[in-house]
């Protein structure tokens, strides 16, 4: 079994839909005994009304009982931090406050907006969109210290219209070296995200994401953590191609990934 070390709950992420019965239930029925909880905390968000923060000593007690009620099936505890510069230090000081099992670090707007809602990006050409969108993801990891796993580098493409639109290595092979050189130096984990795949597959796409010069780009740099998470929020998503993501990493010759257990990478062969 693979851990999916990467799901929302609409207990306490204001975009999921599902309870964590829900989602324990699924786990189960699809063979699982170990999940991550990775609900989303965004500092200084778009003012879009909702409220992207949570109490956190509310989050903590709550889990003790999740955990309590979810007996011999394991539950990580884990926050999805959504970055901007200027929260930076913020991000570490949260971090550092509650026990966690793992943390994810996310870019999730692009200039200060939304880009699932605001879509001026996508009229930029695509190579100085996607440079921009890793050098954000490296000055991250180049900024904050107390987090485990960058999630979803592909987010910028997740939402694009173009379905074939991906961050390639021969597009942006300095950005991505950067992004890379500081996530391995740091001992940083690269999710897979199997959510981003899913909506690809949907949109008919023509080539495998992530990119596979990426991935054995971060191999051959050195890098030894990759993580799988379907980032579900809604019930049915849980685990999502997780079938197909194991069967693309082993075809690329990878043994293993990892998920994180107070802060510390769990290896599972694939
Ligand atoms: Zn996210
Ligand atoms: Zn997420």
């Amino acid at each position: 079994m693979i851990t999916d070390g990467h799901n929302h709950t609409k207990h306490f992420s204001v975009d999921a839909g599902q309870t964590i019965d829900e989602l324990i239930n699924e786990a189960k029925s699809k063979g699982f005994n170990r999940i991550g909880i990775t609900e989303h905390y965004e500092i200084d968000y778009v003012d879009d009304g909702l409220n992207w923060m949570f109490d956190l000593e509310e989050y903590n007690r709550t889990f003790e009982e999740w955990r309590a009620k979810a007996g011999d099936f394991e539950l990580l505890k884990g926050i999805e931090f959504g970055y901007q510069t200027h929260v930076a230090e913020e991000i570490d000081k949260v971090a550092a406050s509650i026990p966690l099992d793992v943390v994810l670090m996310s870019v999730h707007l692009f200039r200060g907006k939304d880009f699932y809602v605001d879509r001026d990006c996508y009229k930029m050409p695509a190579k100085e969109l996607h440079s921009e969108y890793i050098n954000i993801m490296a000055e991250m990891c180049e900024k904050c210290n107390n987090f485990d796993v960058v999630a979803h580098y592909d987010y910028i493409n997740r939402y694009a219209d173009n379905k074939n639109d991906f961050i390639t290595y021969e597009e942006t092979p300095k950005e991505i070296d950067r992004l890379f050189e500081v996530m391995i130096s740091k001992d940083k984990a690269l999710e897979i995200n199997t959510k981003s795949i899913q909506k690809h597959k949907d949109g008919g796409f023509t080539r495998w994401l992530p990119d596979s010069a990426i991935l054995n780009r971060y191999r051959d740099m050195g890098g030894k953590l990759i993580t799988l998470g379907s980032d579900s929020h809604f019930p049915g998503t849980f685990a999502v191609c997780f079938t197909e993501a194991v069967e693309y990493l082993k075809s690329l010759g990878f043994k293993e990934t990892v998920y994180y257990k107070d802060h510390k990478p769990f290896f599972e062969s694939l």
